[in-house]
């Protein structure tokens, strides 16, 4: 059904939402602003910015892509001729995509101790959620979802060109919250996204990625490449143009089925590249968070974020 969609549309005004979406929060400002939403409650440009250290243009410019996307909604402040940036509902949503980044960063890099922590307030179990399916609550990972590829090459068509090009400098990173330098590669630029997210669909062979995506040989080797030395593919040697997930890799199942969730909330009206689904119950994966502490389900009501360490 989503193929006849897409075949028909004229292709410059196809949204493919996955790719926007990884446009959008793919980027590293972008989630510290989210994070420090969702853990202080920042609202003000001035409180950003102090937390970031981010130069005040690049931070106007996140946040008023963030209005744009509707993620943000700038509200005048009262008393004052300033506004405000308050999530909106699809900004609240992306809550368990950041629960999820900041878990893996805890447990699979160096700088994970200094990332926030996620406490289940129901029962003060600490740490990273596991991903269940919301219809039968059964927990999921790789091994029990099959992903469809729509295979009409929807991987085509861009957004405009990236805004990533305006990098924070290094020099200003030195707040922990902008430490998202390992998941950036996997999804911190469209084509990785794109790739990873195949890696998780079960793609194997350099060929595989190529047919899926349209994107040019050298890129794609570049790309490919890049994802070894982050440690999330590894090609095995002796298998020439073979690569598989490490279990690195394959822990950022949960961030990517937030991510591809997320996407269908953002962008309703376009058609989703691909779908997820759970095996065993043949549903589309509606993903959830359950605590490994009581096994029950964790959100924002139900749980909360413990702001990062100071950096040592
Ligand atoms: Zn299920
Ligand atoms: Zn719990």
């Amino acid at each position: 059904m989503a193929r006849r969609d897409t075949a028909e549309r004229d292709p410059s005004s196809t949204v493919n939402p996955v790719a926007a979406t990884l446009d959008l929060l793919g980027d590293r400002l972008t989630l510290a602003l989210l994070g420090h939403a969702f853990v202080s409650g920042t609202t003000r440009f001035n409180q950003w910015l102090e937390l970031t250290g981010a130069p005040s243009s690049v931070l106007t410019d996140r946040l008023h892509s963030l209005a744009a996307a509707g993620v943000l909604e700038r509200s005048p402040q009262a008393g004052s001729d300033r506004h405000e940036y308050l999530l909106t509902e699809l900004g609240t949503a992306t809550w368990p995509i950041l629960v999820c980044i900041w878990s893996w960063q805890r447990e699979w890099t160096p700088e994970g101790a200094w990332q926030p922590d996620l406490v289940h307030d129901v029962c003060g179990h600490r740490g990273p959620a596991v991903i269940r399916c919301g219809s039968c609550h059964s927990v999921v990972t790789t091994h029990d979802t099959d992903i469809e590829m729509d295979a009409a090459a929807i991987w085509t068509v861009t957004s405009g060109a990236r805004r990533r090009s305006t990098r924070v400098p290094a020099g200003n990173t030195a707040s922990a919250d902008m430490q998202f330098n390992a998941v950036m590669e996997a999804i911190g630029d469209r084509w990785s996204g794109a790739i990873t997210g195949l890696a998780l669909a079960g793609a194997r062979r350099f060929g595989e990625f190529r047919s899926a995506l349209d994107i040019s040989p050298t890129t794609l080797t570049d790309r490919l490449a890049r994802l070894c030395v982050a440690q999330i593919l590894t090609h095995p040697s002796g298998s020439e143009r073979q690569y598989r997930l490490t279990h690195r890799g394959r822990a950022l199942f949960g961030v990517f089925v937030f991510l591809i969730r997320w996407s269908t909330q953002a962008y309703p009206e376009a058609a989703g590249p691909l779908r997820i689904l759970h095996r065993d119950c043949g549903s589309i994966l509606d993903p959830e968070l359950q605590c490994r502490g009581c096994d029950g389900h964790v959100d924002r009501h139900t749980a909360r974020i413990e702001p990062m360490l100071p950096h040592p």
